[in-house]
């Protein structure tokens, strides 16, 4: 037996990225009741606003939901570490804090694929009027908005090298990305203000708390989308949830929303009996609508880490492991908020072309003054750089799928990396092209030496091989609630993020791109989370709730 928490007008399900977009976007309007439900906690920890605590928010259950892939035939069976916020704010309070918008392409291909009001020319405008670009507003960047972009507040020898010899293999030195053709390298800008990150409870949540007419609960996890048959159609009524360990429920008078992200939107879906029929009937979930594409299409980028050892330049390496180097560390970020506590993992990047053929570039390179084996453990004692480097559109296609009833149970995450012969093509040509920039004239003094995965490996059979043992996610699932028309039997939402054949429901988060965009994808969730929180409001005005 549940008892009755509230009745809302809107409910949004996770206070990610894209939720706390929406809460502040819905609740602007006083006479709107909003309800957003995060199943982690308050963003109150230091080492969530310290940018490089992002090392100790990975993998920690206060704060990620510490998922595992399945074993992946294209990483030589590994199984590998999934992380995914869990606190207010999502992935936006433990990534890397990259600011990038993807390129044009992506959104016209968006739209080419039956999604109207998608184009580049249609979201650009969007992303500027959510941004407070440092230099002001420009043809480029806008200013004003909550969502803070800044330069970074250190400077690497070993990184400005880099991009002098990318320069000398053809890839030019460019003053910003973002402008639609990302080619070239560039120092990446980064969501943060004064060396503290801006996650995106800070930028749009935070400013909107205290409003009598939104109520957020945090450490609630929600179990379950309600149901109901109106005038002959199915719509969603609300959500299920625990809160202290009783069960209650949450009445949507207008809508339920979920922002839960690209692994627990479709989880949801489908512990809701939405989804691909098989699936649920084999788990004992009652189909509510069957709806084949929810939870498939999972697409993310795989990083192929490269650490080469360098002489006579300072990487972090030493620096975090000498006691001296600690303290200074300590010291810089307390009185001036600089140096390399500061830092995003990556301070420089590169989008590039694995081969000259591409229409454009394909290719992203995060540059790092420092190496380590894998993901928590400590960097090494001897000076290095990583040159990282992912696929920007892999044709390899994934899924999430429930492996139980249980909605605390974790579900299946199968991204099937490298699984089709041009990924594997685009994995040797881009591990081939990391070995020239290293080889260029402007590196040469640092004498660079590859030790990961070494320069052994030289047939493009052990360089495959090479992608299969270092190959790791670079955190950015997508595309599990694809948007898409009605007549694609994959698509879950419409271009209005309407779940399809369900009054009252959307999904508003990174998992409806159709196909990820060729960057980083938190900025395009935020826009999406723009995007959506109009689509919502304009409908509210016309009084339309469904999609079809
Ligand atoms: C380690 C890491 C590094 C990254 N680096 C970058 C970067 O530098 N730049 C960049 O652009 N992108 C980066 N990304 C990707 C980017 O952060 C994500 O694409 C983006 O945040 C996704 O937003 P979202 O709103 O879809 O989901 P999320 O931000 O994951 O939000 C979903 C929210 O829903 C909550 N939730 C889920 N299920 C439930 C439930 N059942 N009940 C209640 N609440 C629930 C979750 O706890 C979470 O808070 C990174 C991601 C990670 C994890």
């Amino acid at each position: 037996m549940s008892n009755l928490f509230g009745k809302y007008d809107y409910i949004i399900v996770g206070a990610g990225t894209a939720g706390c977009v929406l809460a502040n976007r819905l609740s602007a309007d006083p006479t709107v009741r909003v309800l957003l439900i995060e199943a982690g906690g308050k963003d109150n920890w230091i080492w969530i606003h310290i940018p490089v605590g992002y090392l100790f928010c990975i993998g920690n259950p206060r704060t990620d939901w510490c998922y595992r892939t399945e074993p992946c035939e294209g990483l030589n069976g590994r199984s590998i570490l999934y992380a995914r916020g869990r606190v207010l704010g999502g992935c936006s309070s433990i990534n890397a804090m990259v600011y990038m918008r993807g390129q044009s392409n992506d959104y016209d291909a968006w739209a080419a694929a039956g999604n109207p009001g998608w184009a580049w020319r249609d979201v650009f405008p969007i992303f500027k009027g959510s941004e407070d670009h440092y230099a002001g507003a420009s043809d480029l960047h806008g200013a004003g908005g909550e969502w803070r972009v800044e330069e970074q507040r250190l400077d690497w020898e070993i990184l400005n090298a880099w991009r002098d010899a990318a320069e000398q293999c053809g890839i030019p030195k460019v003053a910003d990305f973002n402008g639609g053709d990302n080619f070239g390298s560039a120092r990446f800008q980064v969501n943060q203000r004064t060396g503290v990150r801006w996650n995106a409870s800070k930028a749009f949540l935070r400013p909107a708390m205290s409003r009598p007419n939104l109520t957020v609960l945090t450490n609630v996890h929600v179990t379950r989308i309600r149901f109901d048959e109106r005038e002959g159609r199915r719509e969603a009524t609300g959500v299920d949830f625990v809160r202290n360990q009783e069960a209650c429920y949450a009445e949507a008078t207008a809508e339920t929303i979920l922002a839960s992200g690209a692994i627990n939107s479709p989880q949801l879906l489908q512990l809701s009996g939405v989804g691909p029929g098989g699936l649920l009937r084999e788990h004992g979930v009652v189909v509510a609508h069957e709806l084949p594409g929810v939870g498939e299409n999972l697409q993310d980028h795989l990083q192929l880490r490269m650490a080469f050892k360098v002489q006579g330049v300072r990487t972090l390496n030493e620096w975090s492991n000498s006691l001296f180097g600690k303290a200074q560390m300590a010291v810089q970020y307390a009185l001036y908020r600089t140096g390399p506590l500061t830092m995003a993992p990556s301070q420089l990047g590169a989008f590039a072309k694995s081969d000259p053929e591409q229409h454009s570039a394909n290719i992203e390179y995060h540059i790092q003054p420092l190496s380590l084996d894998k993901f928590g453990d400590p960097p090494h004692p001897f000076p290095a750089f990583t040159a990282s480097v992912c696929n920007l559109r892999p044709e390899s296609r994934g899924y999430v799928q429930i492996k139980s009833p249980d909605p605390h149970s974790h579900p299946v995450i199968q991204p099937n990396y490298l699984s089709t012969e041009s990924d594997r093509r685009v994995a040797i040509d881009s591990m081939k092209l990391t070995r020239k920039i290293s080889a260029a004239p402007a590196l040469t003094k640092y004498l660079p030496t590859e030790f990961l995965p070494g320069a052994d490996k030289q047939s493009d059979q052990e360089l495959a091989l090479a992608a299969s043992n270092i190959g790791t996610t670079i955190f950015h699932p997508v595309g599990t609630c694809k948007m898409g028309p009605a007549s694609d039997a994959s698509a879950v939402v419409d271009a209005r993020l309407r779940v399809h054949g369900i009054a009252r429901l959307r999904v508003v988060d990174a998992s409806i791109m159709p196909s990820i965009t060729s960057g980083n994808t938190n900025s395009p969730t935020i826009m999406i989370a723009e995007q959506g929180s109009r689509f919502i409001l304009e409908d509210r005005r016309l009084g339309r709730v469904t999609a079809d």
